[in-house]
């Protein structure tokens, strides 16, 4: 493929961060339809656009492959970000100014240097500038992938699985070496969210006289307090264990990080030298329990007859619903349980692809092209992104990317959803040659095997 220009993916970059399409969870934020437009302009397409509420746009553009029955390729991006605390950012969150070699901005890794890079190498077969896929490329830029993609890909996959073609996919999330020079990191699994909202009732009263009330705000805090100090089921997965014996890691702490007994230990020495990658470890590692979310009483004088409190709860694949539960009645017991309600906003399992097939050697080709070793080093992620809803479907799903390094894989961690997030020049070039590479390789391979 002739280069992309440095310019022409930066600026794309910079206008997608500029859009703000800001995804709070409520239904009316997220306006991604501003970088739907973005995109109509930049490919000089309209696109199949859906729109199930209001400024929820997600797109799909479509290049028609060559062979009928060929397996599709499919692009897919986000464009929605989360929301930010400008007071804690170095520059402003929203304007993508360059500074230092890096375009600071919220979505800068997460991940519209991924959307941008996969639009850029698009637009050169839906211009004829690259010949034709066997199997259809298909670019699908999704709202909502930031709150579950009620308004994204889970609108699509029920109501539009036509757009969105289940045989390979790329997204996110893409990361930088986690030791220089080993293998390139190649999302292959995620946990799965459970995500639920607490509630607790109480009786209103005047809060002058509180003796023996009955507080559903204290009632709630004490579950959280309880939930909070108490101790994460382990599961270490196979994913885990082919994450940490390639990525580099010493023998020793390597056979503690797989070995349920040793492994909070091992999780607590890491965290001295890399908090990050302690995080990161845990994650992987644990169901885990986050508050996020504490909403409850009218006024100061009241006595709150309400409480509710978000729980974001991340299953390891192989866990499920039922850990969840187990976990919650150990914690707080049947008796206190029994009292509170508890609500399903979003849920479903962890799932991982294969390491291996027609795309995966894509991407080794280009791995090989770009970083001069086709090592690939499969991973787990602790987050969870629209790859479940394809996987569901059957679709192998990767993420990937290459950076320069100018920013360690903790670091990088640290700024999915935090301050100052940011992403080097010369990572979104590496980034847009290394997937367009691995595009042109995938039509080589299939065109070579038929
Ligand atoms: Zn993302």
């Amino acid at each position: 493929m002739a280069e992309i220009a440095t310019g022409e993916v930066v600026e794309l970059l910079q206008t997608l961060i500029r859009n703000r399409c800001v995804n709070d969870g409520n239904d009316d934020s997220g306006h991604e339809h501003r970088s739907v437009t973005t995109l109509q302009q930049y490919l000089g397409a309209e696109g199949e656009v859906v729109e199930p509420h209001p400024g929820r746009q997600s797109v799909v553009f479509t290049v028609p492959g060559t062979t009928p029955g060929a397996p599709s390729l499919l692009l897919l991006p986000h464009l929605d970000v989360v929301p930010v605390t400008p007071s804690g950012w170095s520059w402003d969150p929203f304007a993508a100014e360059v500074h230092d070699g890096f375009v600071w901005g919220r979505g800068a890794i997460d991940m519209l240097n991924i959307t941008a890079a996969m639009a850029a190498l698009f637009s050169r077969y839906l211009s004829g500038a690259m010949p034709p896929l066997p199997g259809d490329l298909v670019l699908a830029a999704v709202a909502d992938e930031e709150a579950g993609g009620v308004f994204g890909v889970g609108w699509l996959s029920e109501h539009r699985p036509d757009l969105l073609p289940a045989d390979f996919v790329l997204t996110e999330i893409a990361t930088p070496h986690v030791v220089p020079g080993g293998g390139l990191p190649v999302t292959v699994a995620e946990k799965g969210p459970s995500w639920k909202v607490l509630a607790t009732r109480g009786t209103p009263g005047h809060a002058s006289q509180p003796y023996r009330s009955d507080n559903a705000l204290v009632t709630l805090a004490e579950v959280i307090g309880l939930l909070d100090a108490a101790t994460e089921p382990v599961a270490v997965s196979p994913q885990w264990v082919t994450f940490v014996t390639g990525a580099g890691f010493s023998d020793d702490l390597a056979s503690r990080l797989v070995d349920p007994d040793r492994l909070d230990e091992a999780i607590d020495e890491l965290a001295a030298s890399d908090a990050p990658v302690a995080r990161f470890a845990h994650a992987c590692t644990h169901l885990t329990v986050a508050p996020t979310v504490f909403t409850s009483g009218t006024k100061s004088n009241v006595i709150p007859d309400s409480a509710e409190a978000h729980l974001d709860m991340r299953l390891v694949p192989g866990q499920g619903e039922s850990d969840v539960v187990d976990h919650l009645r150990k914690v707080l017991g049947p008796g206190r349980l029994d009292r509170i309600e508890v609500i399903d906003k979003v849920t479903g399992p962890g799932n991982a692809s294969p390491a291996d097939g027609v795309l995966w050697e894509a991407i080794g080709d280009a791995a090989e092209t770009h970083t001069g070793s086709r090592e690939r080093l499969p991973m787990l992620i602790p987050v969870t992104t629209d790859a479940r809803h394809l996987r569901g479907r059957g679709a192998v799903s990767y993420g990937v990317g290459l950076f320069d390094d100018r920013m360690g894989f903790g670091e990088m961690l640290s700024l999915f959803h935090g301050n100052d997030e940011r992403v080097s020049i010369g990572s979104l070039t590496a980034t847009t040659a290394l997937l367009a590479t691995t595009v042109a390789r995938f039509g080589d391979r299939l065109a070579e095997a038929t």
